[in-house]
């Protein structure tokens, strides 16, 4: 029996990265999913592959509309909604001096109005209780020279995982986020976990040297989608290799 057995999930900007691999360990554990993605065709392909227990729907999460076009969706075809996976982004790197405000502005709105929306829209719809995961970042936590932009919406999405968890409670709705360190995905480039790092790399610094994988990743989202995660909301769920940990970085 899969760990996510009877569940129905909604995953962001899954066509890709970490979102595509939460989508395809979910189809695993047994979820019904549906995902969304501004990247068409690459959500169409990852569909055919997993067959008929997930959709992918094009979805901008910008879109007002479309996230209430995205869950009714998954409650008209799958028949309600248990999951949340927040996880659609974007990353630019800029100083604050080089940045223009459209610029800034517009990260805010790909990174924390959109789940902000997702939060309004997904809980309504989840008749039987919930979990939803937020995927912040480790610069959620810590700030960065050249993504202020960045950083700002990964702070701001504690601040709305929190808030959410005490509105949501009564409803049976869990709230939490995730904060990845450096993941090996299209986003950062693609490095692989197992390239090797020499020593005057940054990432040989860390406690764990090397970058982390999308599976990796995908394990705690699970577990925090599942109902073994029973007793976890409002939480902050670090995975950087230990880069937040302190020493040496
Ligand atoms: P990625 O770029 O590979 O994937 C992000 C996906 O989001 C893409 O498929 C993209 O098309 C989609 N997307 C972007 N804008 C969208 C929009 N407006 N509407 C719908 N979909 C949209 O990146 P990733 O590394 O897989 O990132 C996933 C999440 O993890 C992001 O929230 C990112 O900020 C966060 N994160 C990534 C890292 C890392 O090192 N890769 C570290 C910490 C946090």
């Amino acid at each position: 029996m899969g760990r996510l057995e009877n569940k129905i999930a909604l995953i962001t900007g899954g066509a890709r990265g970490m979102g595509a691999s939460h989508v395809r360990r979910f189809v695993e554990e047994g979820a019904k999913v549906i995902f969304g993605d501004v990247l068409e065709e690459e959500g169409r392909v990852l569909q055919k592959e997993l067959g008929g227990d997930c959709t992918f729907v094009p979805h901008d999460v910008t879109s007002e509309a479309g996230w209430s076009t995205i869950v009714d969706r998954a409650t008209t075809e799958f028949g309600g909604l248990d999951i949340l996976v927040n996880n659609a982004g974007i990353l630019r790197f800029d100083t604050i001096n080089d940045m223009d405000v459209a610029s800034f502005k517009n990260l805010l709105d790909v990174n924390v109005v959109s789940q902000w929306i997702g939060l309004k829209y997904a809980s309504r719809a989840m008749k039987q209780g919930g979990s939803i995961v937020n995927i912040s970042s480790v610069n959620g936590l810590v700030g960065g020279a050249g993504v202020s932009a960045y950083s700002a919406s990964k702070f701001a999405i504690r601040g709305i995982t929190r808030s959410a968890a005490l509105e949501l409670a009564a409803a049976k709705i869990r709230v939490n986020s995730v904060h990845p360190g450096a993941v090996s995905t299209p986003m950062i480039g693609n490095n692989s976990v197992d390239d090797p790092i020499d020593e005057n790399h940054i990432m040989s610094k860390l406690p764990i040297p090397r970058y982390g994988s999308t599976a990796e990743v995908s394990n705690l989202v699970l577990f925090l989608a599942s109902d073994e995660s029973s007793y976890c909301t409002g939480g902050e769920y670090v995975i950087d290799g230990g880069m937040t940990a302190g020493a040496g970085f």
